[in-house]
């Protein structure tokens, strides 16, 4: 094997699995073996929020299943135009902490950059759903502001990228902005928050790696996985390629009415992570994003399965749960 062909050919790859991605319902349902006219009206939820799924990870779903719990995060659902109260359309605040154009610094140390607002899956409980992104669409051209903010604050070490999704960008965008971070002294850390392992793991090339290590910080990924389902064989073998690169694997998790709000899915997907070498780190309470309330578990269920959890598993495969609050110092920890 020739190790540089490889990487030709993987790079080829995801770039085009990523504009082959299915974005029209009725074919996902053909897809999935499921009849298209059994589905109700969603034309609403599609104009508020397109539709889009990698193959590869409709590739993990059940064929024939309705209530398979992968087709339920990217399946547009009629609910979705149900107001709700309290779900609103900046749920978290951002806007108000956006110092630079795709730039939000709410928390003490890190500031999170948002990279490309692509994304390669939509998620339908996202809580960027209807954020404003045409607004934060950081060409090179805007980057200077965001990193001219980074640089006059010595106490920010730790800069995120994130999205949309920051590995939807291509590998030559990625290597220009990190070099320019790594410019800056005092930053230390560089963390990347991601769903790509888990939705097109083809996109973890040789030529990634290099991108992604390749410099004087610390790299952290935090992945995205909500069910054990979605880490099949490619994703833990990306999930392994990053990990002996030298990169730390977190991940973080919504809980999803339906979908993993149940302590067997759960401890299910902290082992799994583990097998993949990637910790869990959050598991969130959805952020109350208008048109994702029908996602929504209550705090009191989420406790209960976080108690056993606790009792399950060891400490280390434990998710932190937390909810996030517009305006709070850190993501607010939920007590049992
Ligand atoms: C979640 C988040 C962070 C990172 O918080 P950690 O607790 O360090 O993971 C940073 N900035 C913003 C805006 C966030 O939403
Ligand atoms: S991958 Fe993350 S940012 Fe993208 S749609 Fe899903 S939840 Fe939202």
């Amino acid at each position: 094997m020739i190790p540089v062909n490889t990487t030709i050919l993987q790079t080829a790859g995801w770039q085009e699995q990523l504009r082959d991605m299915v974005r029209d319902g009725k074919e996902l349902l053909q897809l999935l073996q499921l009849d298209p006219d059994a589905m109700p009206d969603i034309s609403a939820a599609l104009r508020q929020f397109p539709l889009r799924v990698p193959r590869h990870f409709v590739g993990k779903m059940r064929p024939g299943d309705w209530r398979d719990p992968l087709l339920l995060q990217v399946l547009p659902q009629k609910a979705e135009n149900d107001l709700q109260p309290g779900f609103v359309d900046d749920p978290l605040g951002e806007r108000h902490a956006n110092p630079a154009p795709g730039l939000i610094h709410k928390y003490h140390g890190r500031v999170l950059m948002i990279t490309t607002p692509a994304c390669a899956v939509h998620c339908r409980y996202c809580f960027r759903r209807n954020f404003p992104y045409q607004d934060n669409n950081p060409s090179r051209a805007h980057w200077q502001q965001a990193l001219d903010y980074i640089s006059a604050r010595p106490d920010i070490g730790e800069v995120i990228l994130s999205g949309g999704d920051p590995l939807s960008a291509s590998d030559d965008y990625l290597a220009e902005l990190i070099a320019r971070i790594a410019a800056i002294p005092h930053v230390h850390t560089l963390r990347l928050h991601s769903r790509l392992p888990v939705v097109l793991p083809a996109r973890v090339t040789d030529s990634l790696l290099q991108v992604l290590t390749q410099h004087r910080m610390q790299t952290v990924l935090v992945i995205h996985s909500n069910h054990p389902n979605e880490l099949d064989q490619d994703t833990a073998t990306a999930l392994q390629n990053l990990r002996r690169a030298g990169i730390t694997l977190l991940n973080q998790s919504v809980l999803l009415k339906g979908i993993n709000d149940d302590a067997d899915t759960l401890a299910t997907l902290s082992e799994r992570l583990f097998q993949c070498h990637t910790l869990p780190y959050y598991l969130h309470l959805l952020d109350k994003v208008r048109g994702a309330g029908h996602f929504e578990c209550s705090q009191q269920r989420a406790q209960q399965l976080r108690e056993s959890l606790l009792v399950r598993l060891p400490g280390y495969l434990v998710p932190r749960l937390v909810r996030e609050e517009a305006g709070a110092s850190s993501k607010t920890p939920i007590a049992i």
